[in-house]
This record gives C-alpha cells, sequence and structure tokens, in this order.
C-alpha cells in the first residue's frame, strides 16, 4: 500500500456518459494520458432535447461534482424541483397526495452531459467520437480501437452504460465466474413523449395555475380504471412549458396497443386528437433494465456506472456513479498497485452497490413489503436508523459504503425483529388456547 499518489501512464476510458467524463476528470491525476472513446456522433452525444427523467443531484454528487469544477455550471441550468404527487384510485374516485420539497432541484441528463463535456475539453482529454472498440486484451492491457489501433493501457474503466460491450467482454474472460452469471435483465419497456401544458393537461398534471410543467409517469396505464392505477408526476419546471409522458409498460403490450390505451386516456384531456397523435409521432422508446455482476474488475480492467449496477430506479443510479468514482479515486490515491486498487474497491463499494442493485431490482418488483414493514417498525422501536426506501442517498452524511452496510445489518436485525415477535405471539396463543381447553 502507498499513500502518495503513484502517478501511472494510460487510462482508457470506454463510454463517455457522465460517469465515464466524471471518472476521466477526477482520475486525470493520476495518469500521465486520459483517453475517452464513445461510441457515438458528437451530435448524438450532445443531443440537444434528450431528457426524459429529471435528476436530482444527491449531496454527495454534488461534493464530487464540486470537486472536479462543474457543479457551477450544472447547477445554472437547474430546475425548480416542487415534489412528488401521487394520482391514485381509491374506490373508483381520483386522489392526489403531495409531498411538497423545498429547495431541491433537479437537472437534465443533456445539460449535465454538456457541462461535463466543456470540463473535459477544458481539461485537454481527448473525446473520440464514432469509435469502436474491436477486442480489450485483458492479460496483455491492450485494447484494440478501429481506427486508433491499440492503445496500452494501465487501467481501463468500462463506463460504457447498461449494455455495457466491457462487460461482456470481461464475462467472456472471467476465471471465477460463468459468463451468464454477468446479466442485462430487461424489466419493463418504456414509451416517453411531450405535450403543450395547456387546459385540461395542465389542470390535471402541472400544477393549474401555478405555470409549471411536469413529468408524468405511468407505470400501469393498461391496468386503467382499475383500483390498481396511479400516475406520479414530478412537479417541476421544464425548458419549455409542456409536460413530458413516460409510458412504463410490460414487453408484451405491442406499441399499436399502447397507443390505443394512451388515447383512451389522455385523448379527452389534450386539445384534438391530432395534436396527440403528433406528440406521440415524435416520441421515443427504451427499456428499463438490471444489471447483475457478480464482480466489477479482472486484472486491469473495472467497470464502473451504469455497466456495472445498472438498474430502474428513480435517478439514483447517476447518484451511485458518480459517489462510486469518488470512492474509486479514493481508493487508488492509497495502492500504487492497480489490481490491488481494483480488488479492494470490489470488495468494498462494489459489495456495497451489488447489495443496493439487489435491493432496488426487488424494489422495481415491488417485492419489498416485508422489508419495508420490518425495518419501518423496527425503525419505531429505535431498533434501527435507516429509511427502507433509501431516500436515504439524498441525506447529507450519506457515505456510500458504510451506509449500505449498515442498511444490510439494520434489515437483518429488522426482520429477525418481526419474526421473532410474530413467532413469540403464536407461541402464546397457542399456549392460551392449550390452556383454556385443559381447564
Ligand atoms: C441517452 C440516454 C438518456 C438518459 N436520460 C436520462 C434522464 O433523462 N434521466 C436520468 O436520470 N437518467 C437518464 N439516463 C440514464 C442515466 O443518464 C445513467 O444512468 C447515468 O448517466 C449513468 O451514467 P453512465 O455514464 O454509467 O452510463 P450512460 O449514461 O449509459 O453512458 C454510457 C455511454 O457509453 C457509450 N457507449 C456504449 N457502448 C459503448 C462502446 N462499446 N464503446 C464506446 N462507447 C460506448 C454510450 O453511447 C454512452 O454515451 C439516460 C441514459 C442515456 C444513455
Amino acid at each position: 500500500m502507498n499513500t502518495s499518489t503513484t502517478r501511472h501512464k494510460n487510462l482508457v476510458i470506454v463510454g463517455s456518459g457522465p460517469v465515464g467524463m466524471v471518472a476521466a476528470l477526477l482520475l486525470k491525476e493520476h495518469f500521465e494520458q486520459v483517453t475517452l472513446l464513445e461510441r457515438r456522433t458528437e451530435e448524438d452525444f450532445l443531443q440537444a432535447h434528450g431528457f426524459t427523467f429529471p435528476i436530482v443531484f444527491s449531496p454527495a454528487s454534488i461534493r464530487i461534482l464540486q470537486q472536479i469544477g462543474v457543479w457551477d455550471a450544472i447547477h445554472a441550468e437547474r430546475s425548480e424541483f416542487f415534489g412528488v404527487g401521487i394520482h391514485q384510485r381509491v374506490l373508483g374516485h381520483e386522489f392526489t397526495f403531495t409531498s411538497v420539497r423545498e429547495g431541491v432541484y433537479s437537472h437534465w441528463r443533456n445539460h449535465v452531459v454538456a457541462k461535463l463535456y466543456e470540463q473535459v475539453r477544458t481539461a485537454g482529454i481527448p473525446i473520440h467520437f464514432e469509435s469502436h472498440v474491436e477486442a480489450i486484451d485483458l492479460q496483455n492491457n491492450v485494447c484494440r480501437e478501429a481506427r486508433l489501433g491499440d492503445l496500452p493501457f494501465d487501467l481501463l474503466l468500462g463506463a460504457d452504460g447498461s449494455n455495457s460491450q466491457t462487460r461482456r467482454l470481461l464475462a467472456q474472460a472471467h476465471p471465477l465466474f460463468p459468463e451468464d452469471s454477468f446479466k442485462r435483465i430487461g424489466l419493463d419497456h418504456w414509451y416517453a413523449y411531450r405535450v403543450p401544458s395547456r387546459g385540461a393537461m395542465r389542470e390535471r398534471f402541472a400544477g393549474g395555475e401555478r405555470h409549471y410543467a411536469s413529468n408524468v409517469f405511468l407505470s400501469n396505464l393498461a391496468a386503467y380504471p382499475s383500483e390498481k392505477f396511479r400516475i406520479v408526476t414530478t412537479h417541476m419546471r421544464q425548458p419549455e412549458e409542456e409536460i413530458s409522458i413516460l409510458i412504463k409498460h410490460d414487453p408484451a403490450i405491442t406499441p399499436s396497443r399502447l397507443k390505443v390505451l394512451n388515447d383512451s386516456y389522455f385523448g379527452p384531456l389534450v386539445g384534438s386528437r391530432q395534436e396527440l397523435d403528433a406528440a406521440w409521432q415524435a416520441g421515443y422508446a427504451g427499456r428499463f433494465d438490471q444489471v447483475q455482476a457478480p464482480a466489477f474488475h479482472l486484472n486491469h480492467v473495472l467497470l464502473i456506472g451504469d455497466a456495472a449496477h445498472g438498474l430502474e430506479t428513480a435517478g439514483d443510479l447517476i447518484n451511485l456513479g458518480v459517489t462510486s468514482a469518488g470512492c474509486f479515486r479514493e481508493v487508488l490515491g492509497r495502492h500504487a498497485n492497480i489490481p490491488a486498487a481494483l480488488e479492494e474497491y470490489d470488495a468494498t463499494a462494489g459489495a456495497a452497490l451489488r447489495s443496493y442493485a439487489a435491493f432496488s431490482y426487488r424494489r422495481s418488483q415491488e417485492k419489498i413489503d416485508f422489508e419495508v414493514f420490518s425495518i419501518e417498525f423496527a425503525h419505531r422501536l429505535g431498533i434501527t436508523k435507516r429509511h427502507p426506501t433509501l431516500w436515504g442517498i439524498y441525506d447529507e452524511d450519506f457515505e456510500l459504503v458504510p451506509y449500505l452496510r449498515n442498511y444490510q445489518r439494520d434489515i437483518v436485525k429488522a426482520r429477525s425483529l418481526v419474526v421473532g415477535l410474530v413467532a413469540g405471539l403464536v407461541t402464546l396463543a397457542l399456549f392460551l388456547g392449550r390452556r383454556r381447553t385443559a381447564t
């Protein structure tokens, strides 16, 4: 272990998403040469209207963005964020429950990408657009790119998102894990489009007189009008006064069926059929995925960001990607030997992120009721500290590794408490029942 910062030669980063760029800016002092490879064209990469969901940065992420000197520029384009509204059907009637947040701001991915890109250019780090990685030699530490040829590396970061090519190559070469234990599981599909914020749409979803637009998230349009029907809106100001609608749906629902469902629900709220059709046609589709990787590293290669732990959550991913890059910088600062640094990072931050990913997967499947109940109950008794939804990543003192470790411990305590209490009550009931029969 070495406490003085060792300067290595080459860092190659595959993927220039937010996490790839944050990592480049954080690690540039540790390497003589940093190279970012980006598959997309520069124009696509900076897509002017590329937003779907708002990003709310956690205090821990903000601190890292401040360290790399980009927070002020990102924050200058903030959007006010007013909280969350839940439109729920109860006994055939729709009610809206709101949770207002003050002093919280949201950002759009394209703004974040543009500002990080400016900072990367200012730092003199080259991004090679339209790059095509042909192979990564994990034994000899060479990455072959179609135009640049062989790129030797001391460290290669796979920051290439949830459909990571680096993860696939690492999985094929990994001696300890079968390739199929590195999984990308499709959860749901989504379709997003935007409509002007006016008339009945504005009244219903954008706060009426308050004149701000909002983000509408429908997770079960197909269930309308059942009692389970629910819409979540994030109340915020968008770049323009409009409402963005994101519909999460089962892959079994075809695009044409989805449009019929959409028309039947939103048709009466949008000015005209033509307007709704035009907005729908301009929309775009995507998927929510869960990534499972039993290890994030091999030799001199590390997966980071969505490539390592992509999952479907409300903006947690970008925060976890940014904070994990911060953790990695700290670990690297303590080691002269890169594989040793990767080992330590994987055993600490990696383990925490994998447990978070598993929790988040259950949350997306709505299979955490018992966990939520137990920990809430234990918390009320003062036995556990942590909130089950892990909105704790927005706490001022959030630190990735200790926080998630505590959470794991708290879950075990809380579950044992509830199971113990239930078992005690059942035993008592049986005992009393027997006594009554005996007398
Ligand atoms: C287009 C897009 C829009 C998004 N919009 C939002 C949003 O509005 N709100 C939100 O909260 N989250 C959004 N996300 C998700 C969020 O931005 C990510 O969770 C977060 O950015 C994680 O960052 P990342 O850098 O790990 O991965 P990503 O943001 O996925 O970035 C990965 C990058 O790697 C590039 N890449 C992929 N494969 C290769 C390869 N083989 N070689 C070279 N480059 C490669 C991709 O083009 C991409 O630029 C979006 C993601 C994408 C890709």
